[in-house]
């Protein structure tokens, strides 16, 4: 098996169990290898670190898949691996719909796989994952009979990976807009069309937070996507909720199922640009209750964390300034590069600008089937607060 050689030096990242083997890492590729192969890495001293897959397209070059050198890559290893997650997701109490395989923090790097009751949706995010995704499916047949297996490979990162953009079936195709149960309230959910893989599984727990506050409030769901939150407040009693997001098609679906529950009464679809709308309400000092900001990713990569950093504030300090006293304040960053410390900051620095004293309820984070591996800071991404605001 071909060998990858690494630069002299430390590589404690590497060995405390990240498991990216970046270019520049590398001193040199021993045998012939094609992008997607399996490769065994070794240290400058030639001691065994891990085998994984390869491609000199990407500045990732290496992927490890496991660090036992007699474990071969094969249909039986990811036969192994998706059991374990299955496993681990049964263990924690999940057992309808949740994030299956979560990638690096699953030890199966590149690969997304959500189920939605007998659904599956899989993303494979590297060349490297992609080349086994007919087997995966594969096993997932063995392992659940499911109704139907879809692919969402429309994400850019796989660019990176020289990989195109495609979605398509993965088993024998099927209406791939149907109706969820997430907690005794109803979802359509689309995995063909809708965003990411057609829900957002990380805030499961997090929308429970709005158990016992929304009694009698008044809510506002900005960046509502399809009314996940919107909904699970009127299910706990929310007096009138107001769910705000750009996409016409979002909030389309919102209004579908806010019917889909019978709570078209209580809820309010509306296609705006939370940015103009905040600074609108602060003016004419309209108020709500409970205020809930999930806003996208506004950065991707470093480079972008200050302007990042500059949205988030403004959404918040907005956000704040329309809370009745004694109000609450539900807010999420969900990209890995707005880093805890640097949320709390943003956010404490909003609560001055907008003249408001901060009470921490609770600190929040992705959903349990989304395990954050404490060697690999990447697969640590959400984090939230429920604040109480005066
Ligand atoms: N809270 C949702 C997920 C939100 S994802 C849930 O739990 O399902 C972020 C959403 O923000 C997307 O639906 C996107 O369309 C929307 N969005 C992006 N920019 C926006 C803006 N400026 N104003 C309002 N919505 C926006």
């Amino acid at each position: 098996m071909t060998k990858i050689i690494l630069k002299k030096g430390r590589h404690d990242r590497i060995l405390s169990g990240h498991p990216w083997v970046y270019g520049n890492e590398i001193e040199s590729v021993k045998g012939d290898v094609q992008p997607g192969d399996i490769v065994e890495v070794f240290d400058s001293k030639n001691y065994f670190i891990g085998k994984g897959y390869y491609n000199s397209k990407s500045q990732i070059t290496v992927r490890l898949l496991t660090k036992n050198k007699a474990e071969d890559i094969d249909e039986s290893f990811f036969r192994r691996r998706l059991e374990a997650c299955f496993e681990y997701r049964k263990k924690i109490g999940y057992h309808s719909n949740y994030r299956l395989v979560f990638g690096e923090a699953d030890f199966l790097p590149g690969l997304v796989i959500d189920k939605f009751g007998d659904y599956f949706v899989l993303q494979t995010l590297s060349l490297g994952m992609d080349r086994w995704k007919e087997t995966i499916a594969t096993i997932l047949q063995d392992m659940f009979s499911p109704k139907g297996i879809y692919e969402r490979n429309d994400v850019p990162v796989r660019k990176l990976e020289g990989l195109n953009e495609e979605k398509k079936f993965l088993s024998s195709p099927f209406p791939t807009q149907f109706e969820m149960d997430e907690d005794g309230v109803k979802f359509l959910i689309d995995v063909e069309n809708g965003q990411k893989t057609g829900f957002f599984l990380d805030q499961k727990e997090n929308r429970r937070a709005l158990q016992h506050i929304a009694a009698g409030a008044e809510v506002l769901d900005c960046f509502c996507y399809t009314g996940s939150f919107s909904l699970f407040a009127s299910k706990f009693g929310a007096k009138k909720v107001l769910g705000l997001d750009i996409s016409e098609t979002a909030v389309e679906q919102a209004k579908k199922n806010a019917a889909l529950n019978g709570f078209e009464q209580t809820c309010e679809f509306q296609a705006a640009n939370a940015f103009d709308l905040l600074p609108l309400w602060v003016r004419e000092k309209r108020l709500f209750d409970i205020v809930i900001l999930d806003p996208p990713a506004f950065t991707k990569n470093r480079a972008g964390i200050d302007a990042a950093a500059r949205g988030y504030k403004e959404i918040n300090l907005r956000a704040m300034k329309i809370i009745r006293p004694g109000g609450f304040l539900l807010t999420f960053s969900c990209s890995h590069f707005m880093e805890p410390g640097l949320f709390f900051d943003m956010i404490a620095k909003a609560a001055v600008d907008a003249g408001k004293n901060i009470r921490q309820v609770s600190f929040l984070s992705q959903s349990k089937d989304h395990p954050i591996s404490w060697n690999i800071e990447e697969t640590n991404y959400l984090k939230g607060f429920l604040l109480q605001v005066q």
